[in-house]
């Protein structure tokens, strides 16, 4: 018989301290499940990331964690963001899980689709995509927002799954390779179908909030939007060169009007005219560099090889947890 998988789920947490004690409890009953079913290994784990939050969500954690070994906790040193606590999670779990899922800790993602996500693994899937089918539960503006930045990106030439956030099945195999990208602008959604292999999508509808608000407000969701585009796609600077193409030919075409004009003896220098090709062509090239800072600020940060994540602490429970490799003075040799 072949042996079944050891899930961890990776939960992101941050100010959560109303919704923990609803939803963990319905985490641990699908793990339950899925265990009996045969469907994945007893060794599956639950691991929360607490993303420096301000309440009592890390107690919430460490409580869980002492009360039932099913439950992990890992503790970013400071609030970084959903993405960087979604790697935190990921990171942490692909050396002791051959899968893992990632899903948000509120309750809107529906944790039945967890099962379809683990047999299309054992059906030969290395990530599968959880996708809403149905927004009917969000408010008309988040819909709006929400469906305009999906456009938004594929028109942008951002490769994303459409209706796709960050509840996805992703084998230990993949994340061995996405360990690899080292960038610090983290855009998870278009980042993993980067690094290939088999995928597909399940479906499943989308509810709301069991508890608690929502952290991701209009502001954060188009920071988001706008690193993604500018992380994944060239678009932006070709659309610009493009502009820059169009505004010298009229530029260029203007010129000859104006000589034409000006031999012709028809009219006298326009002055106007002149104020206005150059207040123009000023601002588009005032618009370029800025775009063209965009890219290098971004050069930048890559440059700066900050570490993504900081875990300051972690509770106890983890499995094997290594003894201490006996400085032998000559490095590991693997
Ligand atoms: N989250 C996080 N760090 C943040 C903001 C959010 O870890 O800085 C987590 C949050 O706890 C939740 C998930 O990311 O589990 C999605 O956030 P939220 O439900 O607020 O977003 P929405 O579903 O409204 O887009
Ligand atoms: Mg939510």
């Amino acid at each position: 018989m072949i042996q079944q998988p050891v899930l961890y789920m990776v939960i992101p947490c941050y100010n959560e301290e109303a919704v923990l004690p609803i939803t963990a409890p319905l985490f641990r009953e699908k793990l339950r499940q899925l265990t009996e079913k045969g469907a994945i290994s007893e060794k599956s784990r639950i691991l929360f990331v607490n993303d420096g939050s301000k309440d009592r969500t890390w107690e919430i954690i460490r409580d869980l964690a002492r009360q039932d070994e099913h439950f992990l906790g890992i503790c970013q040193s400071r609030n970084r963001g959903h993405q960087n606590a979604v790697l935190a999670g990921l990171m942490e779990a692909k050396d002791l899980a051959d899968i893992t899922i990632s899903i948000d800790c509120d309750g809107q993602d529906d944790i039945n689709a967890m099962d379809r996500m683990v047999e299309a693994y054992a059906g030969g899937a290395e990530v599968v995509y959880g996708v809403r089918s149905r927004r009917d539960t969000d408010t008309f503006f988040k819909r709006f927002t929400a469906e305009g930045f999906y456009h938004l990106m594929h028109w942008m030439g951002a490769e994303v799954v459409f209706n796709h956030a960050d509840y996805r099945l992703i084998s230990s195999r993949v994340l061995q390779e996405f360990a690899n990208f080292k960038e610090v602008n983290l855009f998870l959604r278009g980042l993993i179908p980067l690094v290939g292999f088999t995928s597909t999508s399940v479906y499943y509808e989308r509810h709301e909030r069991l508890a608690g608000e929502s952290h991701y407000p209009l502001g954060k969701m188009l920071a988001l939007a706008f690193n993604g585009i500018t992380s994944l796609s060239v678009k932006p600077i070709r659309m610009i060169t493009a502009l820059g193409c169009i505004v010298s030919l009229l530029g260029f075409l203007a010129v000859i009007w104006a000589i034409v004009m000006a031999v012709t003896g028809q009219t006298i220098a326009g002055w106007a005219s002149t104020v206005c090709i150059i207040c123009f062509l000023g601002g588009i090239q005032l618009l370029s560099l800025g775009v063209i800072g965009e890219y290098i600020g971004k050069i930048y940060l890559e440059t700066k090889q900050r570490p993504r994540y900081i875990i300051s602490e972690r509770t106890g429970g983890f499995p094997e947890e290594g003894e201490p490799v006996p400085d032998d003075g000559k490095g590991s040799e693997k």
